[in-house]
């Protein structure tokens, strides 16, 4: 152990932080003492950590824990609080119907937890008001593979970014956002991988890249049709694949004649140099092996969706995908974003990657035993905050996530918290959002939690408890069980997280659907067995193997069994620059924090990386408005303003401004990024458009 004492024992576990789904091996000692490295055995990771992963021990403690029940402030026991948070959602939906109600979740969640989240809130209350904050990460790539796939299927495995000899990264920061994933592709460069980066920005991923783009915000599409075109011209389209398991391809390359495709005229649209717009056309007509991942610079922009088609078409065209090292791939930003996918956690799909057509509605509704099962998808996070704002939604429960801090123009989101008649937060620490709930439910934390999680290669494993439970602070799926049962709903009594994770897998296998979303060999699971689960990729056969990669017959979800390219035109950002706002403010993350700073802001280490919020600005922007290199800034929107210390850098493009969005009102409330973002959204996903948002910026004290 780090203080000397000894290990009782080790427990093997998931990181709590990102997609990439690290396997963790705690020795627990005494008190909450607990000493972690990377679990050589996990197939995510084999042993590494990354800077978030490997300080996962310093923030277990309980320090800004909630630890009881309270009601409008005061203590209250788990029967008190179970009790009026049913009666004030039964009262709400007799006298408004059931969409007057919602839930607001989260990737932090684990499978079981949304599992019994959605059955509750689709299948019993009837309204399809339940979303995630994965919205905001990935939602327009989910879109993208329904339409492209048939339904939202990730196609790849790690092994595919080992295996590959070009990587492209659009949108993709891996080096911070996915550390050890970027660790293993690093390693594949030995042996003379090469890397293509796609990003306004100069990241730390694109700093030793074989090429980076730095495209003009917004100009994605244009780049990945300019792309296609060329291949087209170069005759290094896949005509066998196309012909056997791709519809589209005309559609797509009539539309792309449309406008000029010439090398010249998309270098200049995406403000690159034509020589390196013409690397990346020959290294990707040269490598048949190549990934395309993509991430949140791709996702999170009003024509998200038409991104990722973007993508996706270039690989159909090329039958790059279902081979080893060859597949666009979309890769999450939260641990367990996949099982919210799964199970139904976003509020347009109902489970098991079922939609909302007769057929599927009614069989999960004769699964669940739940007539009222709701027959439409509800609102998106977007959508839903706009509803309580305008008294639409009435009663809205909030689990493990920070919508005050974390949603865009969060100032109205809290807003529309102030004004809500009812508002339950469930979660394990206080946050900006619990300052508006009437109920507050201690639920447990990463350490304490025990069920299981997908990462970004469908790879399902296990969260396991090093530490018994704090205080009063419970389950979430069993803090929910709890209501449902009170609000008078059958189905809702498992004696156990493993009883929730064996009917979930049972419905994915119900009545024979002919779906890849299968965990049919782990639906007798005994509890022993769901105990020592090993990692497994789904869809997942009846003798219990997993499925590293899809679509290797070329047969799609679709219902004639191919895949779709669909026609996407460039558009430009949703709001353009104006004189009173003539920069775009791009707002992220960074390396060593985590979401709002809820669980990352408690370990000194990952503070240092950055200690204050800050705001990137190309040099001579900076000398341009009069601003020195760590001096305060002013940064406004037409939705508010944040005040944050001027970072001068030439990894900033003309013209752009990058702040993360971590900081929280118990670090620098003046600092808030997403305070700044318009709530605008592509129209297909509902992801809203954190890309950009038109800005200024001025120094603090302005002579
Ligand atoms: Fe955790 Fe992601 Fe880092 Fe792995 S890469 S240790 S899952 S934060």
């Amino acid at each position: 152990m780090a203080d000397g004492s000894a290990a009782l024992r080790t427990v093997k576990t998931t990181c709590a932080y990102c997609g990439v789904g690290c396997g963790v091996a705690g020795a627990v000692g005494e008190g909450r003492s607990v000493l972690i490295t990377g679990d050589a055995a996990h197939p995510a990771n084999l042993g590494r950590l990354c800077s978030k992963g490997s300080a996962l021990g310093a923030t277990v403690g309980l320090e800004g824990r909630l630890l009881e029940p309270t009601i409008n402030g005061k203590s209250a026991n788990w029967h008190e609080a179970t009790a009026l948070v049913a009666r004030r959602f039964k009262e709400t939906i007799a006298r408004h119907g059931p969409d007057s109600v919602a839930f607001y979740v989260s990737g932090q969640l684990l499978t079981e937890d949304y599992y019994v989240a959605n059955k509750l809130m689709k299948g019993f209350i009837g309204s399809g008001n339940i979303d995630t904050n994965s919205r905001l990460c990935m939602a327009s790539a989910v879109a993208a593979h329904k339409q492209a796939f048939g339904a939202d299927l990730v196609p790849g495995c790690y092994e595919d970014l080992e295996l590959a000899d070009l990587v492209v990264f659009s949108g993709h920061n891996a080096a911070w956002t996915h550390p050890v994933l970027f660790r293993r592709m690093e390693q594949a460069r030995a042996r003379g991988q090469k890397h293509v980066v796609i990003d306004p920005r100069r990241t730390d991923t694109a700093e030793g890249a074989d090429l980076h783009l730095a495209i003009a915000p917004q100009s994605d599409v244009r780049l990945w049709n300019g792309l296609l075109a060329d291949l087209v011209r170069r005759g290094a389209i896949d005509r066998d694949y196309i012909a056997s398991h791709v519809n589209g391809f005309e559609q797509v390359t009539a539309a792309l004649v449309e406008s000029d495709q010439s090398l010249s005229a998309v270098a200049a649209d995406c403000g690159v140099a034509i020589e390196d717009l013409r690397t990346f056309y020959d290294l990707f007509a040269a490598n048949a092996r190549t990934v395309s991942l993509f991430s949140m610079g791709a996702n999170q922009s009003a024509q998200g969706v038409a991104k990722g088609l973007a993508i996706i078409n270039a690989h159909l065209a090329t039958g790059r995908i279902g081979k080893p090292g060859a597949c666009p791939f979309s890769i999450t930003g939260q641990p367990n974003a996949m099982g919210g996918r799964e199970t139904g956690g976003m509020a347009n799909t109902l489970a098991g990657h079922m939609d909302f057509s007769p057929e599927d509605r009614d069989r999960v509704a004769r699964f669940w035993g739940a007539p009222d099962t709701t027959r439409a998808p509800g609102l998106k996070a977007v959508e839903m905050f706009e509803a309580v704002r305008d008294g639409r939604i009435k009663a809205i429960w909030v689990m493990a996530t920070n919508p005050a801090v974390s949603l865009p123009a969060s100032g109205a989101v809290r807003d529309a918290l102030a004004a809500c008649p009812f508002v339950v937060v469930s979660d394990c620490v206080e946050t900006d959002t619990t300052a508006f709930a009437h109920v507050k439910l201690p639920a447990l934390a990463w350490g304490e939690k025990d069920g299981t999680v997908t990462n970004s290669e469908r790879r399902i494993s296990r969260q396991r408890a090093l530490f018994p439970p704090p205080g009063q602070a419970r389950a979430d799926w069993k803090i929910m069980a709890d209501v449902a049962t009170a609000m008078g709903f059958d189905g809702f009594g498992w004696a156990s997280n493993a009883a929730v994770f064996r009917e979930w897998a049972r419905l994915t296998a119900y009545e024979n659907r002919d779906r890849f979303l299968s965990l049919a060999g782990l639906s007798a699971l005994t509890p022993s067995a769901y105990g020592e689960l090993l990692p497994v990729q789904w869809p997942i056969g009846v003798d219990g193997e997993g499925t590293p990669r899809l679509f290797v017959d070329g047969r799609f979800q679709t219902p004639d069994r191919r895949a779709r390219m669909v026609p996407v035109l460039p558009k430009g950002p949703a709001e353009l620059t104006s004189a009173a706002f003539p920069m775009s403010l791009n707002t992220g993350r960074i390396r060593d924090q985590w979401h709002t700073m809820t669980r990352t802001g408690l370990a000194p280490d990952l503070c240092r990386h950055a200690p204050e919020p800050y705001v990137e600005i190309h040099p001579e922007d900076a000398e341009a408005l009069g601003l020195k290199d760590g001096a305060l800034a002013r940064v406004s929107t037409a939705r508010a303003e944040a005040v944050a210390v001027a970072k001068v850098s030439d990894r900033q493009r003309r013209g752009s401004l990058f702040m993360p969005m971590h900081w929280t009102d118990a670090f620098a409330p003046s600092g808030r990024a997403n305070a700044l973002v318009e709530p605008r959204v592509d129209p297909t996903s509902g992801q809203p458009e954190f890309k950009h948002t038109p800005a200024r910026v001025r120094p603090y004290r302005e002579t």
